[in-house]
């Protein structure tokens, strides 16, 4: 049976890794419908001539009147987010790839689940924002949220070697991105070029930096915890400088299970899409002897304060990891943007987070309202930082 998929965030990296695996799988995978941004119209003229998808989300209603004329019979395009939101939840759509960054992907990702529709997650910022509602609803709807974080991904195969009480730990790996082994003392004067240009992965420009900075480690801890209903104790990380070795368990009798591909995002996501099978493919291999060494290090939180303040915020209740994360998405821009230096992206996370007092998160609506509330504060910290 062909899985027909909704793509969000379909003109991105993960956007195009997802292409390239449908194109590998005629057979088995079609993409339905799509939801971007809409910056790249000629990005999403060329998917509609070659997939046919039946619906066009886009946020921006300039672009979808613009392209609409230029579109092939049967795909039609609609604007706003509740055009994304019907995109997720199309009556033509078993599957929905969520690949768009940020909090802005969180309310597709809540309505999919609501609908019915199994996610395969790339868009991590969800879980972290709301992490108990959007494991809740899949719960409550009978669905499965399938990670396609390349650790998480890891994870989920190393754990179908046991049950949950044989499990001692998870440990993410963390290449520890460009400034690994850099002096701390220069990383004020760091550059936008020099934090975009990742050791091992081709991503889009918030991760990247999120990489950098580790925040990217952070956010996976918090969306480990919720996606295998693991304690933030029991969660630890590695450097491991190749990313070869995605992420390891530890099982109780003290063996430890690994997995290892290529780090190339067409792996992580072709097992999202084929759980519970896992399909062949031609796509290039590790050749394991000529790999030669490979090394794990420890995590130096004094150079890589994120992934603590992570743990912190998510030991200190719910609305504390939307915080976090509406924070470091306005301070990143803000970078990327050359409005702050670099080492303002963890000072006003952590301003904002020191203003923050934790509470419940009941609904999405609330889940939406801290992360107003986490931005509105970053942008007045960000205020007094600016240049
Ligand atoms: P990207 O910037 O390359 O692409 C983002 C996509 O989302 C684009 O299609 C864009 O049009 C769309 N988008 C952005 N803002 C939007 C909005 N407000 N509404 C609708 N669509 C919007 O990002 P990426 O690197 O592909 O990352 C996407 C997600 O996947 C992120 O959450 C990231 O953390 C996660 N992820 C990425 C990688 C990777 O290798 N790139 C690996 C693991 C996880
Ligand atoms: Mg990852």
């Amino acid at each position: 049976m062909i899985q027909r998929l909704a793509l969000l965030g379909a003109t991105g990296s993960i956007g195009d890794s997802t292409v390239e695996v449908v194109r590998h799988h005629p057979g088995r995978l079609a993409i339905s419908t799509i939801g971007a941004l809409g910056r790249n119209p000629e990005a999403l003229l060329a998917l509609a001539r070659e997939f046919r998808p039946q619906l066009i989300a886009v946020v921006d209603p300039k672009v979808a009147r613009d392209i609409r004329p230029a579109l092939p019979p049967g795909v039609e395009i609609a604007a706003g987010p509740e055009a994304l939101v019907a995109a997720a939840t199309h009556p033509a759509v078993d599957k929905v790839v969520a690949a768009i960054v940020g909090a802005a992907g969180l309310p597709p990702v809540a309505a999919a689940l609501a609908a019915g529709k199994s996610v395969a997650l790339a868009n991590k910022e969800s879980l972290v924002v709301a992490g108990r509602l959007l494991t809740d609803l899949a719960h409550a709807n009978g669905v499965e949220i399938v990670p396609i974080d390349s650790e998480h991904v890891a994870l989920h195969q190393a754990l179908r070697c046991g049950t949950r009480t044989e499990v001692r730990r998870l440990v993410l790996t963390a290449s520890g991105g460009p400034f690994l082994h850099r002096d701390p003392a220069t990383f004020a004067s760091i550059g936008r070029e020099e934090a975009l240009r990742h050791p091992t992965w081709s991503m889009g420009a918030k991760i990247s930096i999120d990489s950098a900075t580790l925040v990217n480690k952070g956010l996976e801890l918090i969306e480990a915890s919720h996606l295998f209903g693991v304690p933030p104790e029991a969660i630890d990380v590695v450097i491991h400088p190749r990313s070869l070795v995605h992420s390891m368990v530890e099982f109780r009798d003290g063996s430890w299970m690994a997995q290892l591909s290529v780090n190339d995002m067409i792996f992580p996501i072709q097992y999202a899409l084929a759980y519970p099978e896992r399909w062949p493919n031609e796509f290039p291999r590790l050749a394991l002897a000529e790999l030669g060494t490979l090394e794990f290090l420890p995590l130096d939180n004094r150079r890589f304060p994120a992934v603590q303040m992570a743990r912190a915020a998510l030991a200190a209740g719910e609305s504390a990891p939307a915080v976090l994360n509406a924070a470091n998405e306005v301070a990143v821009h803000a970078f990327l943007d050359g409005r702050i230096g670099y080492t303002d992206i963890l000072a006003i996370i952590s301003d904002v987070l020191e203003s923050h007092r934790p509470e419940g998160v009941a609904d999405l609506e609330a889940a939406l309202e801290w992360d107003r509330w986490g931005r509105e504060r970053a942008a007045g910290a960000l205020s007094k930082r600016s240049r």
